[in-house]
């Protein structure tokens, strides 16, 4: 499979590259140059595989040529024997409507785990043909910071440096980064909000004093492959309830958009989604960019869901791509007027074609408080604030009551305990796989919102390129 820029420029690379590249050059990010498209026949010979096996149908046309068959098995074996439940991302019925897909049975307790355990193994095979150092840079609302460390850890060949908003993140979040003791982790407590965060990573990978001198790389869902792994579980989760026969309607707790275009790419291969139900908190521009065209970004409010308290979704460029025409350079232009006015407006191709699949709905904290009451009380489950918003926006659908909608449970209840408390009076306990967090020693350090000192702080610790 060849890649290609959403920004028309940047020059098309294989899955190797887009695996190591991170953002491309022109800014924009990699989209596969065409979706591989399943049969029915094809769809309905996938039931009943193991997970690992899946990932490798699933993911296999996206590899090729840079890995093989063989060599996909391997690392998906690997990556999905980590996680604590033998079904990977089990399904879990709510009610005879609604239905919970439990992404946080990885060592960090959110769904990041799917893909950071596949990706963290994908940089060591590549590095390891290319003799190459990779230092990665990423920003985190709280998960992906956790598990992306937890997938790099003590590996060869990679420094990682993440950056958390000082003080934003819940204490589960930040002692899974911080407590782990790895000369290749560095951990970063940056001043200011995740989007501030997140626009001084892009900076970075913009930066050539930087670029010349270390290969730096994402785990951002910027990086394609991350999305690519994440495309697995709706087939997994489709197929148990009928699919190719069936059609099952998802959904997402949505912030930087990663998960719910994972959901996209998944229709585009052959999936029946009925729609993708995009679930934002307070902080919702995208609820605003799919209900009337308006891509404006706010000030960030905080909130128990901090995982998706943002209101800049890079992945929403993909999606805009797609529908757009697939028009890089027009794109481009698009996208430097948002960056210069924080606004824009999208265009009627892309409001038409979001539409076909793509449905919003907005969760205050009462919203979602209910939500976690409700399966509290009448499903006898506890889910975690980022799963209660997708529940929120599953249970006021007005899809037909024949369609199976699944909410995507994005973290374990134990990871926000305190909210989780404040809103069902369970405290849920943290599962034995974390082991002795609490006891662990802390260490990070504090710089202040600005860019020349995150700069020069990675500049110091990080390894040259080779
Ligand atoms: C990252 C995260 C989200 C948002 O996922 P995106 O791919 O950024 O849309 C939702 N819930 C939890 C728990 C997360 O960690």
């Amino acid at each position: 499979m060849e890649y290609v820029s959403t920004r028309g420029s940047a020059p098309a690379l294989d899955f190797e590259g887009v695996t190591l590249a991170g953002l491309a050059s022109d800014g924009g990010l990699y989209v596969p140059r065409e979706w591989p498209r399943f049969s029915e026949a094809e769809i309905a010979d996938m039931a009943g595989l193991p997970y690992a096996e899946l990932a490798v149908r699933v993911m296999l046309p996206y590899v090729t040529p840079s890995l093989t068959e063989e060599k996909l098995r391997d690392l998906c074996q690997r990556a999905y024997g980590r996680f604590a439940h033998d079904a990977v991302t089990p399904l879990k019925q709510f009610d005879e409507r609604h239905w919970l897909l439990e992404l946080f049975h990885g060592p960090t307790l959110a769904f990041k785990d799917v893909a950071l355990q596949l990706l963290g193994r994908l940089f060591e095979e590549f590095l390891s043909r290319s003799n190459d150092h990779l230092t990665i840079v990423g920003a985190t609302s709280g998960d992906t910071g956790s598990a992306a460390i937890d997938a790099v850890a003590g590996r060869e060949r990679v420094d990682i440096f993440m950056l958390h908003p000082n003080g934003r993140v819940s204490d589960v979040q930040r002692r899974q980064m911080t407590t782990v003791r790895a000369p290749n982790v560095h951990n970063i407590a940056i001043e200011g909000t995740f989007d501030d965060a997140q626009a001084m990573v892009k900076r970075m990978f913009n930066d050539a004093a930087m670029t010349d001198r270390f290969h730096i790389g994402a785990v951002n869902s910027i990086n394609w492959a991350r999305l690519m792994a994440q495309v697995v579980y709706y087939f997994a989760s489709a197929i148990q309830l009928g699919a190719p026969h069936r059609k099952v309607a998802y959904s997402v707790p949505t912030g930087n958009f990663g998960d719910v275009f994972a959901g996209y790419v998944a229709a585009q291969m052959g999936l029946p989604i009925e729609q993708l139900i995009v679930a934002t908190n307070v902080n919702d521009i995208l609820h605003r960019a799919l209900s009337d065209g308006d891509y404006s970004t706010g000030t960030v409010t905080p909130t128990a869901a901090p995982s998706m308290d943002i209101q800049v979704s890079s992945n929403f460029e993909r999606l805009l791509f797609d529908v757009g025409g697939r028009d890089g350079l027009a794109l481009a232009e698009q996208m430097r007027g948002f960056e210069a006015d924080k606004a824009m407006r999208l265009t009627n191709a892309q409001r038409e074609g979001a539409a076909k699949l793509f449905t919003s709905a907005r969760a205050d904290a009462d919203d979602m408080a209910q939500a976690m009451r409700w399966a509290s009380e009448h499903c006898g489950e506890i889910i975690d604030p980022h799963t209660a918003i997708g529940l929120h926006a599953a249970r006021a659908s007005d899809l037909p009551a024949h369609i199976p909608i699944v909410t995507l449970a994005t973290a374990h209840p134990a990871k926000f305990r305190d909210a989780v408390e404040r809103g069902t009076g369970v405290r849920p306990g943290l599962p034995s796989r974390v082991g002795d967090l609490f006891q662990r020693e802390e260490a990070f350090s504090e710089l202040p919102g600005d860019y020349d000192a995150v700069a020069a702080f990675v500049a110091e610790r990080a390894t040259p390129s080779a």
